[in-house]
């Protein structure tokens, strides 16, 4: 079973971003990049599933800038075989991502594509679901633990109140919740043997596919800042304060 895990390149989870003065985007010149989060866990699991011998290949796919190959090595060290860059200077939108990894899915035939739930910095939550429709395969979102046999995936799902479990059948997308797993820590030789592992580039127009976006950013703003705090000397005074002042009570 071949694996294709599509891995986005992120402001890192631990930068605190800026919003551009013009209130265009967010200033990414200049702060430390990483691998989506989410997409991390999607790599981890893959490559437990090739480990279990479950999965035979592990295939890394990532749509971006030239750097993104940064990010593939990343998804090589962790345990991908090999990686795909779809280079584009344009920010390409989930849909576009989708049609992207529609395209690469036809060439590649995996059984499996494990995506991250959301991409950190758009949090948009649909690149996954997008792919699964464009495909026509069965999609089964969020999930906490993943079990491959007999040509099915059975997932878990944390849902309202409880967890739900899905079987699919195969070909299928998952998507990744933050407890399927704790990645692992990329080991230095891990490292070096990704620097020899194969890395393709290729381009949208080479997979026939139209990028160009098709939203407009109206204005991006920092969230309204929070007001100092107040001591009070007693709770009488507290609630007095909440009823008359916060009218919250
Ligand atoms: P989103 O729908 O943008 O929240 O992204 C959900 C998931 O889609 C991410 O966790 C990635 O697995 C995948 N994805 C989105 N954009 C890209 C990209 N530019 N390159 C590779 N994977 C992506």
């Amino acid at each position: 079973m071949k694996v294709l895990v599509p891995v986005k390149r992120v402001v890192d989870y631990n930068v605190k971003v800026r919003v551009k003065s013009d209130g265009t985007g967010v200033d990414i010149a200049n702060v430390k990049m990483s691998m989506n989060p989410f997409d991390e866990i999607a790599l981890e699991e893959a490559t437990r599933l090739k480990e279990a011998g479950k999965a035979d290949e592990v295939v890394a796919v990532s749509v971006g800038v030239a750097q993104c190959q940064e990010t593939l090595r990343s998804a090589m060290a962790i345990g991908a075989d090999r990686g795909i860059l779809v280079e584009t200077s344009a920010r390409p939108e989930p849909l576009a991502v989708a049609k992207l990894l529609k395209a690469l899915a036809d060439r590649e035939h995996p059984q499996l594509i494990i995506v991250g739930k959301q991409a950190i910095d758009d949090d948009a939550n649909q690149t996954g679901q997008m792919l699964a429709a464009l495909l026509g395969w069965p999609q089964a979102t969020f999930a906490s633990k993943v079990i491959i046999a007999d040509g099915r995936a059975m997932v878990t799902r944390e849902v309202d109140g409880g967890l739900e479990t899905l079987s699919v059948s195969l070909p299928a997308v998952i998507t990744t919740d933050l407890r399927l797993n704790e990645p692992r820590y990329v080991t230095l030789p891990n490292i070096m043997k990704a620097k020899k592992k194969p890395l393709a580039t290729i381009t949208p127009d080479q997979l026939g596919v139209d990028v160009s976006p098709r939203l407009k950013t109206l204005n991006v703003a920092e969230p309204a800042k929070r007001g100092a705090g107040i001591t009070v000397p007693d709770v009488a005074t507290l609630v007095t304060r909440l009823r008359t002042e916060a009218e919250v009570i």
